[in-house]
């Protein structure tokens, strides 16, 4: 069984956003020689999410608002959390969305439906992050 790791590395410029890494992942299971088999794909940090949904900017807009009406940012010191910081609002968020999505890998392709693409959500940005790739199959 073949393995390959790689690491991406990620900063966004505002507090909030999501970023479209299928290619990403795809280069890495092209860099891996995987023809069959899996790829985990995770965010390394706890204010920040991988999902799969569609890449329409109309769907993030109403992520994002509806991320801030579960858990909004403001006011700072309602939650618990934030004492010496200001991101509790960011955990719950990366909660919803998830840590990781496991694909599978036919031919050397990621084995989508459709309108499937993966996404890096960002929910405490303004500094480096990373996120985990791995691919293993043969
Ligand atoms: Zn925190």
């Amino acid at each position: 069984m073949k393995s390959h790791r790689k690491e991406l590395w990620f900063e966004v410029p505002t507090r909030r956003g999501f970023i479209n890494i299928t290619s990403d992942v795809q280069r890495t299971i092209d860099e891996s020689g995987v023809k069959e088999g899996l790829v985990l794909v995770n965010a390394m940090h706890i204010t920040a999410s991988v999902f799969i949904n569609d890449d329409e900017p109309g769907l993030h807009q109403d992520y994002d608002e509806w991320l801030e009406r579960l858990a909004p940012h403001e006011p700072v010191d309602g939650y618990r959390h934030n004492v010496g910081e200001d991101n509790a609002d960011a955990h719950m968020k990366r909660q919803i969305m998830g840590r990781e999505v496991v694909c599978a890998i036919t031919e050397g392709r990621l084995d989508f439906g459709t309108w499937e693409r993966i996404f890096y959500g960002e929910f405490d940005g303004r500094r480096k992050k990373r996120v985990l790739v791995k691919v293993i199959g043969e």
